[in-house]
């Protein structure tokens, strides 16, 4: 469960949240914590997340969210049982968005040189013509390392705080990386 991807949604659907959030989404700026809280609340009461549990991914992104989740799932009898931080050299982590594509009706994602489509500028899967996200380009993309990477040392700490960190190198290939993931998953 993306909040990034839930945000796109909104913004796409000219909703209310969307509207609000367009211009800090494009410029690399993290959106509020409540509503990014309440948007991750609103997704996770509906569909399969609500029997089975979710993986969030983008989301806690500062310590207040850490804490607000964490206050927020107790009154629900929830919690976070394992918080993965997948490490990546920043020169890697730039590299990995600026070369990404996605295609326009569903989002399905990859990469000029490591993972390119069958077609070129056509998705595999439903055929749909790939695009940079507006967030990849250069510049967005160091604006997004300065702001939020200094906010995520605070994530993380929150969660070694209560013995719930597992690290993992994101280097190499990304079948490499999700079976490492996958591993830390099973090993709790
Ligand atoms: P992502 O798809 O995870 O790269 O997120 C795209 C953008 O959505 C980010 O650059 C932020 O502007 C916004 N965003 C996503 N998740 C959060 C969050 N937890 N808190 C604040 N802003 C967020």
């Amino acid at each position: 469960m993306s909040t990034g991807q839930l945000f796109r949604a909104a913004i796409r659907a000219r909703t209310s949240l969307g509207e609000e959030i367009r211009d800090l989404v494009a410029q690399g700026e993290l959106v509020p914590d409540d509503l990014a809280l309440q948007a991750l609340l609103d997704a996770l009461s509906a569909g399969d997340a609500s029997s089975h549990g979710a993986i969030l991914d983008g989301f806690p992104r500062t310590a207040v969210q850490s804490r607000l989740l964490d206050d927020a799932l107790a009154q629900l009898d929830r919690r976070v049982d394992l918080a993965i931080v997948i490490e990546v050299p920043i020169s890697e982590a730039i590299a990995r968005l600026t070369s990404r594509r996605v295609c326009q009706a569903a989002g399905h994602t990859f990469h000029l040189s490591e993972r390119p489509p069958r077609v070129s500028g056509h998705c595999d899967i439903d055929g749909s013509p790939l695009e940079r996200r507006a967030d990849d380009d250069p510049d967005v993309v160091r604006t997004r390392m300065d702001r939020q990477g200094a906010e995520l040392a605070g994530v993380v700490a929150h969660y070694e705080d209560t013995g719930r960190v597992a690290r993992v190198d994101g280097r190499g290939g990304a079948d490499r990386v999700a079976a490492s993931v996958v591993r830390v998953i099973d090993a709790r």
